[in-house]
């Protein structure tokens, strides 16, 4: 055989390629050999796109990892005759060029050995570099657990089998699981990992190098309650109060609202400003004009006839969908009107039928996440199959947002992973297109989240997978030599919760509270010692050893919010006194949560940014604490900084207040109505069966008289009943600070105390300017 001019151009490549072309098409293929030239080049298309192009350098980059060897990258433009052995990257054109084709279809790939060559072609370019990435964790054995941790093996030869034929496409044509290590910007590497997860992230989108987007949403309004970029209540609710929500007879403008589905010209309106937007963005698939996140659906007669005449309170919302989109569809015929199947709208229309443009994205909110969807007996599943299956039955468009973390608590074991593959079986097997898998999308080192993502990764590609090999690699891959430690604890929670979730009452839902976890306190005494020993075994270790002490953050967590419920007291009213050695427990923990969460700089600990600041400043008052527990007392004051508040800068926030006994109080804005400030009755000492009296200081700057002035009171949410409580009107009250008795009751430590500022007249007004919080006081009535 004569020197093609390739082999002048690219000297590397050696005579013992020329060898192997005379071997039989059932040797391995040799991609690269240790010690040896590299004997095969990487051949791409000429003007390949930036993605292709970043599949052959990949390639490259780990082939060298593994073998030493540097294989060329040759542009097919520069040969003049075909190299006798090559891997040929490209994509087939002949069957997926336009948006129209299923995008699962671009993400697909074909790998095959013939005539002496390896190919890989891609449906789309996405398709090679996810094609690339499975010869690399297929035949290679490499393995990618999260930006920072990754396995790629030293080896004598990197080799596909001869006889090589393997295609492979994804079960979904939008894949994302949306915890921030698979999103974070490319300087962090979260992007090259998404594409290594395959991954089609619609927030933060992989670049177009990394595989490109999925369902390429107008201006980023993704999968989001997209009504408030057409109407909201700051700019629209002066001139049309119609367009709102309608609650108890009063137009809502203020949060949290809905608009009015019904409201005369208002589809029109947003089908313009809808319009307004694809203009700028032409090649958009999608744009979202999905309610907002809250109930309050609109009562208006209108409304509540539409709801009637659907079967189905979703009713409105999708009228209004098929409105827009209608007119839409005259100007963008492909492009696609997305609203949600979430809360009052998860029950599909009746009668109301969907048009082939609008994308119903049904969401999982109220589910058992211990099990899956199809198995558990929690009654929000049984009624959410019947739910997918009517949507099912409405579109070939159904998307799912699913939920896989707690979000009250990112950082509390959650343990749902048993109820994963299932459930994305089942949304397959439902028909589902596009699959979105919530995270703790706002920090690192959720509850397993890079073993959650990672397993959701490989299931969304492909549902069958097995469970038990993906767990074997995933765990000696990311812990090392801790994995049976860690393996351990990590099987004993799933049994516990799928245990305790069998039952029909003791569902794992994803806003439960630390006391609501099954994990008893015997189980986390013993389960230290399997992180003790996980600890030590990688400590020799630096990268497992942070992947292991960053998985024991969430049950640490546990650990301290459990023991902060008996130790951490604001006030201590009974004789009991706190044990000296829980208490430094205690301490010893927050500080050691405190000291991680400075190493790892973006943990998060709840979905609420007031909740994640609370709990921080909570554990450093802690930390900073005298060891020795105060005395008791029959009555106490509770300073307004224990007093949380909910939407921090908006809601309210803490402020110097001269007129206040400290000189600092709690202002609440007049911009809602909410129970935006709450102090749990778990941080007080109470003396069991004991009746006591809470009292608030407070002072209001007033708008009028006549109205409410701010409402307060004592709630149990077990019960889900009112302990007691006042709603002084505002001729009561004063611009100066005056107590107000608000409960006698006995206490219950899940219960807490809640104040919010006055509700709004007739009018949808409020009648106070701020009200003012000093503190509280709590105090025993009967001996
Ligand atoms: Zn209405």
């Amino acid at each position: 055989m004569k020197h093609s001019p390739l082999f002048i151009r690219h000297s590397a490549l050696c005579i013992a390629a020329l060898a192997a072309i005379a071997a039989s098409a059932a040797e391995p293929f040799v991609i690269a050999r240790r010690g040896a030239d590299a004997c095969c080049g990487i051949v791409i298309p000429t003007n390949s796109g930036e993605c292709v192009r970043y599949a052959a350098e990949e390639l490259r980059k780990y082939t060298k990892r593994m073998t030493g060897v540097e294989l060329p990258v040759i542009d097919a433009g520069s040969l003049v005759s075909p190299p006798p052995r090559a891997v040929y990257l490209g994509v087939d054109n002949s069957t997926c060029s336009t948006r129209s084709t299923r995008l699962k279809d671009l993400d697909a790939f074909k790998l095959c050995v013939s005539n002496g060559n390896l190919r890989i072609v891609g449906g789309g370019p996405s398709g090679v570099l996810y094609g690339v990435y499975e010869l690399l964790e297929r035949f290679g054995e490499c393995g990618w657990f999260a930006p920072w941790c990754e396995k790629v093996p030293e080896r004598e030869a990197f080799e596909v089998p001869g006889d090589l034929d393997f295609a492979d496409a994804p079960a979904f044509d939008q894949r994302s699981a949306s915890w921030l290590h698979t999103k974070e910007r490319y300087t962090k590497g979260g992007n090259a990992f998404a594409a290594k997860m395959r991954f089609k992230h619609t927030d933060g989108t992989p670049g177009g190098k990394f595989g490109g987007p999925g369902v390429r949403y107008a201006r980023g309004l993704s999968w989001d309650n997209g009504i408030k970029h057409f109407v909201r209540p700051e700019t629209h609710f002066e001139e049309h109060p119609e367009w709102f929500c309608e609650i108890g007879g009063v137009r809502r403008g203020v949060w949290p609202w809905q608009v009015c589905y019904t409201a005369p010209g208002l589809a029109e309106f947003v089908a313009e400003r809808v319009k307004e937007v694809l203009r700028t963005c032409p090649c958009a698939d999608a744009i979202s004009i999905a309610q907002m996140d809250c109930a309050n659906n609109c009562q208006c007669a209108a409304c509540r006839a539409a709801a009637k005449e659907a079967g189905a309170t979703s009713g409105p919302s999708i009228l209004f969908a098929n409105a827009v989109a209608e007119e839409v569809e005259k100007e963008f015929p492909d492009a696609l009107i997305e609203t949600l199947a979430y809360q009052y709208t998860r029950k599909p229309p009746k009668k109301t039928r969907l048009r082939h443009n609008v994308i119903p994205c049904l969401c999982t909110i109220e589910c058992d996440f211990a099990q899956p969807i199809d198995v558990s007996p929690y009654k929000q599943n049984i009624s959410f199959r019947d739910d997918i299956r009517g949507w099912a039955k409405q579109t070939d468009l159904l998307y799912v947002w699913d939920y896989t973390t707690d979000f009250r608590n990112y950082t509390m074991p959650f343990p749902n992973v048993y109820a994963l593959q299932g459930n994305v079986k089942f949304f397959r097997d439902n028909g589902v297109k596009c699959l979105f898998e919530q995270g703790a999308y706002q920090g690192r080192h959720g509850d397993f989240a890079e073993l959650k993502s990672w397993l959701l990764a490989k299931w969304m590609w492909n549902p069958d997978l097995p469970m038990e090999p993906l767990l074997d690699d995933f765990f000696a891959g990311y812990y090392g030599k801790a994995a049976p430690f860690v393996r351990d604890y990590f099987e004993a929670i799933h049994k516990m919760q799928r245990f305790a979730s069998s039952f029909p009452n003791k569902p794992l839902r994803i806003f439960d509270s630390v006391a609501n976890s099954v994990l008893p306190d015997e189980f986390l005494d013993f389960a230290a010692g399997c992180w003790e020993q996980a600890l030590d075994a990688v400590k020799d270790d630096p990268v497992t050893s942070y992947n292991v002490r960053m998985a024991a953050f969430s049950f640490d967590y546990l650990r301290l919010e459990r023991l902060r419920r008996k130790t951490d007291k604001v006030l201590i009213l009974a004789q009991k006194s706190i044990a000296a050695d829980e208490l430094a427990k205690a301490k010893g923990l927050a500080k050691s949560l405190l000291d991680r969460m400075a190493e790892a700089k973006d943990i998060r600990l709840a979905e609420s940014g007031s909740r994640h600041e609370q709990l921080q400043k909570e554990w450093r008052e802690l930390v900073a604490r005298s060891p020795v527990a105060a005395q008791p007392m029959t009555s106490g004051e509770v300073e307004e900084r224990h007093i949380s508040i909910a939407r921090k800068g908006t809601w309210g926030d803490y402020a110097d207040d001269p007129k206040a006994a400290d000189g600092k109080a709690l202002k609440l804005f007049n911009s809602h109505f909410e129970w935006c400030s709450t102090f749990p009755m778990h941080r007080v000492e109470f003396e069991p069966g004991a009746t006591y009296k809470v009292r608030v200081r407070v002072r209001v700057d007033k708008l009028r008289d006549g109205g409410e002035a701010f409402w307060a009171g004592v709630y149990d949410p077990v019960a889900k009943v009112g302990r007691g409580g006042i709603q002084p009107r505002t001729e009561k009250t004063s611009a100066d600070y005056a107590w107000y008795d608000v409960c006698t009751w006995v206490p219950n430590e899940h219960e807490y105390f809640w104040i919010g500022p006055g509700r709004f007249g007739k009018d949808g007004k409020s009648s106070i300017k701020a009200v003012w919080i000093d503190k509280l006081e709590i105090s025993r009535v009967t001996p």
